[in-house]
């Protein structure tokens, strides 16, 4: 890692443009006591980008965002384009993203923050074993699959999706979940179903396979539907989860949802040079504007980027700090906020990242 750190900055829609406004002041903070000169760029992404330029991801953005050290995104969509043609959604310009970066392997971990084992939905004791991650495939499964489409006459559509993996596939997204679990507890729970669909038949046994090659870590498997209701039901169980595209993104929701709010949650997506680092939430269009939403997703996505692209594993801990220390002060956004007990502050975006800011010194 040079002392240069280029980040593209793609705020997007909704409160995505809130709450990047306070990762990126985090992320200044950050480089500079990292000794870092932080190049930043910001343009259009999503809707904001439909609006300028016609289309949700422009070639010259994409070819951008693959040539910078990170990209961090904030979110996109809203109902202002909800009637745009279907290819051209702010949520295709994200697929488009995710595809011409080439980042296969999303990292969402779920962790409980102490202080907020009462804003979970979880009986107290089940919250607080929630820490894991899931390793979602991301590029690849019922999301990109070849044919889809939507045809026929009103009455007589007929709408068509595809899963298919190839081995490879499987693969380079089972090594970096055995990889991760190396650096964890050394379990990984490979999630599919393997009972009904033969794309998910080959995703066991090259995740079978490949298990043999890490002898250090525990491997596992469960269909998807024991493994939502595991969630709830035994989370302590979990260390590394890696699973299909669309298994993914339902499980890391829900993931979200037990530790408190989905507004706490970020993610790394990483390829084998490319790095995008958002939250997992949208663009919360009925909160958007209002100063109610919750930054700590958006700033924990940036101690992701200390971690896996500068490789500044101290640097991310004092983010992490600095968010721990903010929430057990008695700080919260409208997410998380379970009356006054105990001295709790209700606060806004701006104010949360305020106080993050000012604890990380
Ligand atoms: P959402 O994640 O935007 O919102 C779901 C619920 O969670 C809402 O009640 C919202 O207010 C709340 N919420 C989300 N983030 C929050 C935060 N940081 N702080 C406080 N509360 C928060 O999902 P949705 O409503 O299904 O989708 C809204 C739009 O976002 C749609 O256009 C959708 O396509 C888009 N979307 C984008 C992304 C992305 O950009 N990565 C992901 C999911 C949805």
């Amino acid at each position: 890692m040079s002392s240069k750190l280029e980040v593209l900055v793609i705020a997007g829609d909704g409160i995505g443009t809130e709450v990047t406004r306070e990762a990126v002041r985090v992320l200044e903070i950050a480089a500079r006591s990292a000794n870092l000169t932080l190049s930043l760029e910001h343009e259009p992404f999503g809707g904001a980008s439909i609006d300028v330029h016609g289309v949700p991801a422009t070639d010259a953005l994409l070819k951008r965002a693959s040539e910078v050290d990170a990209v961090l995104l904030g979110a996109v969509g809203g109902p202002k384009w909800d009637s745009v043609a279907s290819d051209k959604k702010p949520e295709k310009g994200l697929l488009a993203l995710r595809t011409a970066m080439g980042v296969y392997a999303n990292l969402r971990p779920a962790k409980i923050f102490p202080s907020l084992a009462d804003a979970s939905p979880l009986r107290e004791d089940l919250a607080r074993q929630v820490d894991y991650v899931v390793v979602r495939e991301l590029i690849g499964g019922l999301y990109f699959g070849q044919p889809r489409s939507l045809t026929g006459a009103p009455g007589k559509q007929v709408g068509i999706n595809t899963l298919t993996y190839t081995e490879d596939e499987i693969r380079r997204i089972g090594k970096r979940a055995f990889e991760l679990a190396r650096q964890r507890n050394k379990k990984v729970c490979s999630v599919d179903k393997a009972n009904v669909l033969e794309t998910m038949v080959l995703w066991r046994k090259v995740m079978t396979e490949l298990g043999k090659d890490y002898p250090d870590v525990a491997l596992t498997h469960m269909y998807v539907d024991n493994c939502s209701m595991q969630l709830v039901l035994a989370p302590g169980q979990f260390d590394v989860i890696v699973t299909e595209n669309l298994f993914g993104d339902i499980l890391s929701d829900e993931a979200g949802a037990t530790t408190g709010s989905i507004g706490l949650l970020p993610s790394a997506s990483l390829g084998e040079k490319g790095a995008l680092y958002e939250p997992i939430h949208g663009s919360a269009p009925d909160i958007a504007g209002q100063d109610k939403a919750n930054p700590l997703a958006a700033i924990l996505s940036v101690a992701q980027l200390f971690e896996y692209t500068v490789k500044r594993k101290d640097v991310a801990a004092r983010i992490e700090g600095a968010v721990t220390s903010v929430l057990e002060s008695g700080l919260r956004t409208a997410d998380i906020w379970r009356g006054d007990k105990g001295g709790k502050t209700l606060v806004g975006t701006r104010a949360m990242g305020d106080a993050v800011v000012s604890a990380l010194g």
